[in-house]
């Protein structure tokens, strides 16, 4: 994997506001936050995108989010937020090392989402060939 702005922050070679680390996880303040709050969580495992990421590193992510979720929401003050998830450039990911977004969502800032919905239409055979793959 290309080293990034995040392989950079974890080995300490730029700085972070850092909020969390333990073994396999660092969170930190975003540089250029939608809101007031707004916390990146990375694994310190090198993986570009969610798919290529270890289920030991998936599990300490997991673990810590709704800990982290609660105390950004406990200091901005802030009911609602959004947890984002970028993979692939097309989908908005511009550092290329797996990161999520707690993002607090408050009347005037936060996520901004155009949520074009369709239809299912193949939902059983979608499904299955899904679950097949796993
Ligand atoms: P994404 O579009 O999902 O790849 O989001 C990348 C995020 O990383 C953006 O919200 C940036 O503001 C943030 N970011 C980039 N460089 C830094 C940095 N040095 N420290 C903190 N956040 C950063």
């Amino acid at each position: 994997m290309a080293q990034t702005i995040f392989t950079k922050i974890l080995a300490g070679e730029i700085p972070c506001h850092k909020v969390y680390e333990d073994d396999k996880v660092l969170a930190f303040l975003d540089i250029n936050p939608l809101s007031r709050g707004h916390v990146l969580v990375i694994p310190k495992e090198p993986a570009e995108t969610l798919d290529q990421l270890s289920d030991d590193s998936a599990a300490a992510i997991g673990r810590v989010l709704p800990r982290l979720s609660r105390a950004v929401m406990a200091v901005t003050g802030a009911r609602h937020y959004n947890v984002l998830q970028n993979n692939g450039v097309p989908a908005h990911q511009a550092v290329m090392h797996v990161h999520f977004h707690i993002i607090p969502r408050f009347d005037d800032s936060g996520l901004g989402i155009d949520w074009p919905a369709g239809k299912l239409v193949d939902g059983a055979q979608l499904a299955q060939a899904i679950a097949a793959k796993l």
